[in-house]
């Protein structure tokens, strides 16, 4: 009399009825296949040949109705009983599910002590009816269903669709700033390199030290901005994949701005901007990775230098805050950031979309960059599990509004960063 033993796979999303349901039938001898949405529960179901099926109606992606009518119409699964179990025992809802092809509807959360008995007694054959008149009307409102969810499903895949353009088109872009970032150093590499062999050439080889000197400086300075080209993708590229890994230890800060301080102190003294570094000697240790905490600091006052025209300030100061993290702060006297952008100014590529800031000939000082920058702070900050944000009123090349950046690190990665 009892199909113990019987193989039923039961698809449901949620993780404690799932658990529960597996853990009583099993006891009782079946054998019980999980699937947590729909495609993967088709997938098992044709693979596994079960002899009964239990189907939760809310799911995601393809709700439990649409899930039975698609098992349905597979050779082989005509007959075999599939059973609702849900939550949801609105008026109508029952019908709807044996419209849709269901055997039987039970209702969760299951009676541990019954459960058992009712799914044999569908293995056995126990099928649940609707009059004819409950079934057209169901059938009417399945199909309509159905309908209804293929149009959403159609909207969301267009959007993602559009979405996706917009990327691949980003990234064309984006090869295209890369490309000439390289080409710019390139050429001057190239430039320096001819020069060299010129002099050897006209010379006779007897090329003066002073001359080489320069040369050699010139060729430096275009291999190492392509160094920091090629880092920066690297950086996002692992960013983007999650695999940026950190090599934890006792970072002190005034080491980091230190440095900071050492890449921009010449090209701040070049175009007149003052550098103001606060103290950093009071601050407590931090434990993190200090090479990657350096170049975050450094991509923001990078920009602060880039987009504060000559003559303006950029101040750096560090603050211990509520005895659980540093907010390094970085503001700067500069042209400032519109309200609306400052959100987005963390995304990769995203200053693509203010390409115009590259070459204008009033804006000179903004230099130009592959719109990386923030982005690699970011998640080099969100990778200690710290916060980076910004604060600026408006952007305005004349008035000068500024910007301040914020960096909050934990003191250990482990901690949670408090909310400002
Ligand atoms: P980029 O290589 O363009 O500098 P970033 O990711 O570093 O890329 O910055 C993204 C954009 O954010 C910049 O193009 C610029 O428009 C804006 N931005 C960043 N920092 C500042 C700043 N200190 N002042 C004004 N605008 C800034």
């Amino acid at each position: 009399m009892t199909e113990k033993g019987a193989r039923i796979l039961y698809i449901e999303d949620d993780h404690a009825s799932r658990r529960l349901v597996e853990r009583v039938l099993t006891s009782r001898g079946y054998e019980v296949l999980v699937a947590t949405e729909g495609l993967e529960g088709i997938n098992l179901a044709r693979e596994q040949k079960p002899q009964l099926i239990l189907m939760d109606i809310n799911l995601p992606n393809m709700d439990g109705r649409e899930i039975t009518t698609r098992l349905r119409s597979l050779p082989n699964f005509s007959n075999v009983p599939i059973v609702a179990l849900t939550a949801n025992i609105s008026a109508g809802s029952r019908e709807l599910a044996l419209a849709a092809g269901c055997t039987g509807f039970m209702t969760k959360p299951i009676d541990v002590a019954t459960f058992p008995a009712d799914v044999e007694r569908f293995l056995q054959g126990k099928q649940d009816k609707l009059t004819a008149d409950e079934r057209n009307e169901h059938l009417e409102k399945h199909a309509q269903n159905l309908v209804e969810s293929l149009e959403k499903k159609v909207r969301e895949l267009r959007a993602v669709n559009k979405r996706l353009l917009e990327l691949d088109s980003l990234k064309s872009d984006f090869i295209v700033l890369v490309s000439h970032e390289l080409r710019t150093p390139l050429t001057l590499v190239s430039g320096y390199s001819h020069l060299l062999a010129e002099q050897v050439a006209n010379k006779n080889g007897l090329v003066q030290a002073q001359s080489i000197a320069g040369i050699a400086e010139g060729l430096q300075s275009g291999v190492a901005r392509m160094q920091d080209v090629i880092n920066e993708i690297i950086s996002v590229v692992r960013i983007s994949s999650g695999t940026l890994d950190l090599s934890l230890g006792p970072v002190r800060l005034t080491k980091v701005v230190h440095d900071v301080q050492k890449t921009y102190g010449d090209i701040c003294r070049k175009r007149n901007l003052t550098l103001d570094i606060g103290d950093f000697s009071e601050l407590p240790l931090i434990q993190g990775d200090g090479r990657r905490i350096q170049s975050a600091v450094e991509h923001v006052v990078g920009n602060a230098v880039k987009y504060t025209p000559d003559g303006g300030r950029i101040s750096l100061s560090g603050h211990y805050v509520l005895d659980k993290a540093i907010d390094i702060i970085v503001q700067d006297t500069g042209i400032g950031i519109p309200l609306e952008e400052q959100r987005h100014i963390f995304e990769q590529f995203y200053t693509l979309g203010a390409i115009q800031h590259h070459s204008t000939s009033k804006s000179a000082f903004q230099g130009g960059g592959l719109g990386l920058g923030l982005a690699i702070a970011k998640g080099i900050v969100e990778a200690h599990n710290g916060r980076i944000w910004v604060e600026s009123e408006r952007r305005d090349p004349q008035a000068l509004p500024g910007s301040t950046f914020h960096i909050l690190l934990p003191l250990s990665p482990s901690d949670e960063v408090p909310d400002l």
